[in-house]
């Protein structure tokens, strides 16, 4: 009998070297040397977060990833901002870009097909770049850092005793 396992699954994109060198070097730097920074390897944007699955569930929203039928894209990220209550730096836009809001809609319309129960709020894409970041953040800066989005990943997170580690399981190229 299949041991019944629930893990913490989501969909991401991960940047390629050319943009993650750019997010690192756009945290503003009376920032720099404070709160904890996202390691480069671990820098991504969630496309939807899923929560607990079960295998059957994944499995079933694997199906469903399959069907997917997005195109590659460009996407421009512009701003640095502030979230003061969990104390985030992160980077992201003013407005969410079509192609990735189509990306987030047909996993979300997959996952729901799939009986998973989805958060409703307004999805709000971001990077986080740094954690327990220090003090008031005034205001957005600007920042003009391109990403060439062409594939998708279903990964794991597992909480471990050294911080959270997350485990690529999947890719799905875009068309
Ligand atoms: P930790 O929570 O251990 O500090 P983390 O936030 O990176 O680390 P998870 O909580 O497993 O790890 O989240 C994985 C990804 O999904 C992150 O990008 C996180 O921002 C996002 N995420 C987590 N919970 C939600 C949620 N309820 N709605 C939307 N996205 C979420
Ligand atoms: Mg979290």
């Amino acid at each position: 009998m299949e041991r019944i396992v629930a893990e913490r699954l989501f969909f991401a994109v991960w940047p390629d070297t050319a943009t993650r060198a750019a997010l690192r070097a756009s945290t503003p730097p009376r920032m720099r040397g404070s709160g904890r920074p996202t390691p480069e390897e671990k820098l991504h944007l969630t496309v939807l977060f899923l929560g607990q699955m079960t295998p059957a569930a994944r499995r079933c929203v694997e199906s469903a990833a399959d069907a997917v039928d997005c195109q590659a894209f460009t996407m421009k990220l512009t701003r640095i901002g502030y979230f003061p209550r969990s104390r985030v730096l992160w980077a992201g836009m003013s407005e969410v870009p079509e192609s990735l809001a189509a990306l987030h809609e047909a996993l979300r319309n997959g996952a729901r097909s799939c009986g998973c129960e989805i958060e409703t709020h307004a999805y709000a894409p971001h990077i986080t770049l740094m954690r327990d970041a220090p003090g008031h953040f005034p205001a957005p800066e600007r920042v003009d850092i391109p990403w060439h989005v062409r594939f998708f990943a279903l990964v794991a997170s597992r909480t471990r005793p050294g911080g959270t580690h997350y485990e690529t399981l999947r890719t799905w190229p875009l068309r």
